[in-house]
């Protein structure tokens, strides 16, 4: 039998050692629950390295999205934008609360969304008189949506934004980070992400008042009493004490885990130069995290992803295929999408063609020769 190479995963946890310090900490002075310094200390610390005045950690992203759109006043009924190419975690709260969705196609350029296809949208619903209440942004695979001219869009229609920075945290557009573009944006600890806390979210705003209400919601409503006193509907999405530890000992590393993926990226680009595949592509003034490295697979060339990625795998090597759009999922088949040309997605265009390479920060550059080694064959190069 042929020995099995070691697993190189698509995106796995990058301890650092330093968070094992704050949960032990909060083991000995008894901070288990329910809140305690190592939150505290995670929202201010986050707060300062995006530049944002206010935040409020939370169990998961989709909770923070979900607070989001509820302070926003998201109702049943309502129309909210979305993001085609994205993870359903972006969209589904949306769907909590009884509220439509329509998709918006990706602009080549970016992989975001396109200013032209909302802008679409946008005078669609506006000649209809159903203007969206909101409009949810995703900074896809760790870069910065087109907000030059996203917002001023969003400003003209009056529609409030939202920011998914889920996968983008530390990247940045014309010098501001990811996640201070939404009147609310959210950002992710989950497992996969270049941060974690184990599972875990965050909503961030410059607006004291919306993270102090989505704070009072997610502690499940309790109004200041002697007893308890419900004026309104909880939620139990607060981030533990033990969690926020490993965020603070996260972040401690994120920039050097920012530069690692970066170096990841160039290594593939450079490897994979004389192969059918393309690079997503960076787009002007923005810098991404370089989260995940994803590569199309050239317009005339045969190859399939389904195919690279079994070749990785029989390897085990994990790759996955790009996210599947919106739009194109059998829950959301009823759901309105706009793309720039009618005839042609860039979505599902990219989800057709994308692979998403391995671009966990602790891989090695053995790990990497040995990637590029079994991608290049895949390929017979
Ligand atoms: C991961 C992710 C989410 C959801 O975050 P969770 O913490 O897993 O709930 C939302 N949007 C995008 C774009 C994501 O990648």
């Amino acid at each position: 039998m042929s020995q099995v190479s070691k697993r190189i995963y698509l995106s796995p946890p990058h301890m650092n050692g330093s968070e094992i310090g704050y949960i032990q900490q909060a083991f000995d002075e008894n901070w288990i629950a329910p809140a305690g310094p190592n939150l505290t200390g995670f929202e201010a610390e986050m707060c300062e390295y995006n530049g944002i005045r206010c935040s409020v950690a939370l169990s998961s992203g989709t909770a923070a999205m979900h607070l989001a759109l509820r302070y926003i006043g998201i109702t049943r009924g309502d129309v909210v934008f979305c993001s085609d190419l994205t993870f359903s975690g972006s969209c589904n709260p949306v769907i909590y609360e009884g509220a439509k969705l329509v998709f918006i196609d990706s602009q080549e350029s970016s992989w975001n969304m396109s200013p032209v296809a909302l802008e679409k949208a946008l005078k669609a619903a506006k000649k209809r008189g159903t203007l969206p209440k909101a409009v949810i942004i995703v900074d896809l695979y760790g870069q910065s949506a087109n907000y030059d001219k996203i917002l001023p869009l969003c400003r003209e229609y009056g529609v409030p934004v939202i920011e998914d920075a889920a996968e983008a945290l530390g990247a940045e557009f014309n010098g501001r980070k990811c996640g201070t573009f939404g009147e609310i944006s959210i950002f992710s600890f989950n497992g996969n992400k270049i941060i974690t806390t184990s599972g875990g979210g965050m909503a961030v705003s410059d607006d004291a008042q919306a993270i102090e209400k989505i704070h009072f919601w997610a502690n499940q409503a309790k109004e200041p009493a002697n007893y308890y006193l419900h004026k309104e509907l909880g939620f139990n999405y607060r981030m533990s004490n033990i969690c926020a530890g490993i965020g603070r000992g996260q972040l401690r590393t994120l920039d050097e885990r920012i530069a690692r993926r970066k170096e990841i990226n160039a290594f593939y680009i450079e490897s994979f130069k004389s192969l059918p595949v393309t690079a997503a592509p960076v787009f002007e003034g923005s810098k991404p995290n370089y989260w995940l490295t994803v590569f199309t697979i050239d317009e005339g060339c045969e190859k399939t992803p389904d195919e690279i990625i079994s070749a990785l795998a029989a390897d085990n090597i994990e790759a996955r295929r790009a996210w599947n759009p919106m739009h194109s999922q059998p829950y959301y088949s009823d759901c309105e999408y706009f793309k720039e040309n009618e005839d042609f997605s860039v979505s599902e265009h990219i989800f057709q063609r994308g692979i998403c390479m391995p671009s966990g920060s602790q891989m090695t550059g053995e790990d990497l020769e040995r990637v590029a080694k079994v991608f290049s064959s895949a390929f017979g190069k």
